[in-house]
């Protein structure tokens, strides 16, 4: 695979703005690939999104699409020549158009059947045959997005940038437009970035993930990587609930209040690791077992699975489990690691001699 997309050292900093909205940032996004920038709100997506696009010029570093230099101190390629195609949050549909003309109306130099063929073929591969003729009002809110989208493709553009796509639909239109959508880029081997502040839209649409904060980029890797093995706590928390826990390691094994734990990498010294909650299991207290059980304080039942608090003397645990492990409240229950504690930081290998 080829990096279609590199970026290195990008900075901008708003005149009014006390700091930085993006901090320095390097970015490679492969050929074909989906890739997600999430953050929360105000961590610099959406102005990094618009520096690729052309709309906000850089104070500092490079961008290159499929090679060339499109953004940097002294260049900068016009957002017209990037050939990025842009799916906008409120879709920008035209609503006195109809779906046909719509998807038409961005193709330029040709002639109007040449241009309607061309929106005919795309409106297909979104499954939008049948509504050619439609007015955009009378669509739903997920075939409105795939309008955008065909709009988008027809243009035929190198990169595809979307930025909260998704927000305005309800949460079941949601997730199955997410999943049309995605086989369609796939299928069309589109390269695609998606701007979300949501973490299951993330990890669930995209192919890699970058994990951004206060302008920074703290993690990337694939949606298992991150969610599984976060490098820093920010990103434990921000993809879900985990259990965070201080021991103290040494090799592949650290002392927590849980007991001998394995972790997912050697550490030493003082540790912080994460530990999620479908990653813990309950199992009934048990004298021999020699050592504390903690007591339920909490108990969620939400269908397939159920979420348990559990009180010890040092530490309140999060565990979900599935929906066939019973305890009520007030019970005594031992917990137990079913995965390798994922380190977060620790204090280096001991120095030699
Ligand atoms: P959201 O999810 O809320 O859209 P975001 O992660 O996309 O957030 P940005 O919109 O990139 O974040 O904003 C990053 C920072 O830059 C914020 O502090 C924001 O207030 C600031 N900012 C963005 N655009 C401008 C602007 N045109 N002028 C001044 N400050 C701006």
């Amino acid at each position: 695979m080829n990096a279609l997309l590199e970026i290195s050292q990008l900075a901008k900093k708003f005149a009014d703005g006390k700091y930085p909205a993006v901090n320095f940032i390097d970015l490679e996004v492969q050929e074909g690939e989906i890739f997600a920038l999430l953050g929360p709100s105000g961590c610099g997506k959406t102005t990094t999104l618009r520096m690729i696009a052309g709309f906000e010029r850089a104070d500092h570093g490079e961008i290159r699409l499929q090679g060339k230099l499109v953004e940097s101190r002294q260049t900068t390629v016009p957002a017209e020549k990037r050939n990025v195609g842009i799916v906008f949050q409120d879709y920008a549909l035209f609503p006195h158009l109809t779906v046909l003309k719509n998807v038409a109306f961005g193709l330029k130099g040709k002639t109007r059947r040449e241009r309607e063929q061309r929106a005919r073929e795309v409106l297909a591969l979104v499954g939008l045959e049948g509504n050619l003729d439609s007015s955009p009002s009378t669509l739903s809110g997920g075939q409105q997005q795939r309008v955008a989208l065909a709009r988008t493709l027809v243009t035929e553009p190198n990169l595809i940038l979307m930025d909260e796509p998704f927000s305005s639909l309800d949460p079941v239109l949601r997730e199955s437009t997410r999943a049309e959508v995605r086989s369609l880029l796939h299928r069309a081997r589109m390269t695609t970035i998606l701007v979300t502040h949501d973490q299951e839209e993330a990890l669930s649409f995209a192919d890699r993930v970058a994990v951004m904060r206060a302008g920074r980029i703290e993690q990337v890797g694939t949606p298992e990587e991150v969610y599984n093995h976060p490098e820093t706590e920010f990103v434990a928390r921000f993809l879900g609930r985990t259990n965070l826990i201080n021991g103290r390691a040494s090799g592949c094994m650290a002392e927590t209040p849980l007991g001998r734990l394995r972790l997912d990498r050697t550490a030493w010294g003082k540790v912080r690791v994460s530990l999620r909650p479908e990653h813990l299991t309950l199992i009934p207290n048990d004298p021999q077992a020699k050592r504390p059980a903690g007591e339920i304080i909490g108990r969620a039942f939400k269908g397939h699975d159920i979420t348990y608090r559990v009180r010890f003397p040092a530490h309140e645990w999060i565990v979900h489990t599935d929906n066939r492990t019973h305890f009520q409240i007030g019970d005594k229950a031992l917990l137990s690691a079913l995965e390798p504690a994922v380190v977060l930081h620790d204090e280096g290998p001991p120095e030699e001699g």
